[in-house]
């Protein structure tokens, strides 16, 4: 048995003991892989994670001062610190000064949780393991039902929204403008479910295939195929038929695929 770190070594289930030397620093080798090793901040901070996350820590809660979660987790408050600092960076806790301050755990807004997977969406597409059609596919499984539930349980002023929205893309002049009202118009659809979760996970799909994947120019005739399209979808919304939302959605999706590149 050498002393070199060779995968099978590493594998081993039966640790050897290193052959002693005379330094007196060699010991029973551990079989942990290094990547297991993380900095006692990091372990402090994912424990408190994990409490949020499973609801033992809710939003709008204090956390404990430092010195205290220092004592309970065994670490100095310059961990605590390194700890809480890599929480508010991820937008988990955020600390308020004053009488009436401390660290709380953070009430997220839907718009923050979009903005996190825009950015997060928008660094990792264009590549294996995110392409466009990997975007196209997932807003198809999206938005297809998504159209259908909006005709089951959208109220009025949603159908009103839509209609607005239509009026605004047909009235913008430029392109830039055109397809911000056309976003808009496929999150109110999402919007009107009625299902909350919906919209902040379609619309970073929306932005990121139009920051990244649209083609220069559209092709003649787009925005007049848009409108009429769009014009179908809530009609068959507005009068409640959920299958021809539906139908009318996936053939809309078929119609717009040309304005988006590989
Ligand atoms: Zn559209």
């Amino acid at each position: 048995m050498t002393s070199t770190d060779t995968g099978s070594t590493v594998s081993s289930s039966a640790p050897t003991p290193a052959p002693q030397t005379g330094g007196g620093v060699a010991g029973p080798r551990i079989n942990l892989p290094v990547s297991r090793l993380q900095p006692a901040y990091q372990q402090v901070a994912d424990q408190l994670r994990s409490l949020i996350i499973q609801g033992e820590l809710v939003s709008g809660d204090r956390l404990p001062p430092e010195a205290e979660l220092g004592s309970s987790f065994g670490v100095s408050r310059s961990t605590v610190r390194e700890a809480l600092r890599s929480l508010a960076s991820q937008g988990l806790i955020e600390t308020t000064r004053g009488t009436t301050g401390g660290t709380f755990v953070s009430r997220i807004k839907p718009a923050a949780v979009t903005s996190y997977l825009e950015t997060s969406i928008g660094l990792m597409s264009g590549t294996d393991d995110l392409t466009i059609a990997h975007l196209l596919e997932a807003r198809d499984m999206l938005e297809v039902p998504a159209a259908s539930l909006a005709a089951k349980r959208h109220r009025p002023e949603h159908v009103e929204a839509l209609r607005q929205a239509i009026t605004r893309e047909k009235a913008s002049r430029g392109r830039t403008g055109k397809f911000s009202e056309h976003r808009q118009f496929h999150g109110l659809i999402m919007a009107a479910t009625g299902n909350g979760l919906l919209p902040m996970v379609a619309d970073p799909i929306f932005r990121v295939l139009q920051t990244r994947f649209l083609n220069p120019v559209e092709a003649e005739g787009f925005w007049a195929m848009v409108d009429q399209d769009h014009e179908e979808i809530v009609e068959r919304i507005e009068t409640g038929d959920a299958e021809g939302a539906s139908a009318a959605m996936r053939a809309h999706l078929t119609n717009i695929r040309s304005a988006y590149h590989d």
